[in-house]
């Protein structure tokens, strides 16, 4: 029997309104709205693009959108400046550095140098060890979007044996970090893992976050296994995952296509995200005494 197909766009329509009651609540509390700072430095279109649907998410669910768009010949050090001011703004309870940055700029120092209470894409070292230890803190969007797709599910993984395909900062690491966290029993793969089809079949739970595409074939899948696949590869046959789709829904459980699983997930996180950087900023400012 075919799988579920797994309709991201519902689930990420279903945060982004409970993000909206989320907004209006904290709006009355702090007296002004959450706000998530944009900085795009230069002119890459793919990057305007993700900036700009950022920010029109942002205004539909009520969080102010601040943004700063310095010119691409930015010094480090003026960039640097710029986030120090943001770091320091009231008014900003997130911040989102578009990367990548220009050949001038390290993008490492730029994203270190983010205060980690405001780092909505979680990819500060801070915000990597509090999630590596299991403290509270922002986490990076795509993962917590795969968390929140399995909740869609209901798939708890407590228990349950999850392989991820793939050990990336951005993606691998912290999808293992949350279901360690969940209490599955994880297994992280890579380019050197020896036999991937036969730890893959393993997974109760499969994520499959390479780059490669069609890499996870029907015949690594375990019968009624739940598939995430985050691979957005661009091919002569148009935009495809990193598992064969056709073949793998005929045995999974629940899939996620390419595109419209995971993809809608990141935006809708970030919102979660700064509506979580505002309240715990607030919830700190009344603790202190300070003003937030
Ligand atoms: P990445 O930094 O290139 O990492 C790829 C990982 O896959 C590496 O750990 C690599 O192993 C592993 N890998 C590559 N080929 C492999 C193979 N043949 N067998 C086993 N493992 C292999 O990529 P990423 O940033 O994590 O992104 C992964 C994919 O997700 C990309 O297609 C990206 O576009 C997509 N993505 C989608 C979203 C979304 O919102 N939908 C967000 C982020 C990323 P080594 O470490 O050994 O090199």
């Amino acid at each position: 029997m075919a799988a579920t197909v797994i309709d991201g766009k519902a689930v990420a329509a279903s945060v982004c309104g409970r993000v909206r009651a989320e907004v209006e609540e904290l709006t009355a509390e702090l007296g002004r709205p959450p706000g998530l700072a944009t900085v795009l430095v230069g002119d890459d279109p793919a990057s305007a693009i993700y900036v700009r649907r950022k920010r029109e998410a942002c205004e539909e669910v009520g969080i102010r959108s601040i943004h700063h768009e310095p010119d691409g010949s930015i010094s480090q050090e003026d960039l640097l400046e710029l986030v120090g001011e943001l770091n320091d703004s009231d008014e900003v309870d997130g911040i989102l550095v578009q990367l990548p940055l220009p050949d001038q700029i390290d993008s490492a120092v730029i994203v270190n140098s983010l205060d980690p209470d405001k780092d909505v894409d979680g990819l500060t070292p801070i915000s990597a060890g509090r999630l590596a230890r299991g403290e509270p803190g922002l986490v990076p969007c795509t993962p917590q979007g795969i968390m929140e797709l399995l909740a869609s599910q209901g798939v708890d993984p407590s228990g349950r044996e999850a392989v991820i395909v793939g050990r990336s900062n951005l993606v691998g690491r912290p999808v293992f970090s949350l279901l360690l966290g969940a209490n599955a029993t994880v297994t992280i793969c890579h380019s050197r893992t020896r036999d991937l089809g036969e730890v893959c079949r393993r997974a109760e739970i499969l994520v499959a976050a390479a780059g490669q595409p069609r890499l996870i074939t029907g015949d690594m899948v375990r019968p009624g296994a739940t598939v995430i696949d985050v691979g957005t590869n661009r091919t002569d046959d148009g935009l495809v995952g990193d598992v064969d789709f056709d073949a793998a829904v005929e045995v999974a459980g629940a899939i996620t296509p390419v595109p419209g699983g995971v993809g809608p997930m990141t935006i809708a996180m970030l919102l979660a995200n700064t509506v979580e950087a505002a309240r715990l900023r607030h919830k700190a400012a009344a603790t202190s005494g300070r003003p937030s």
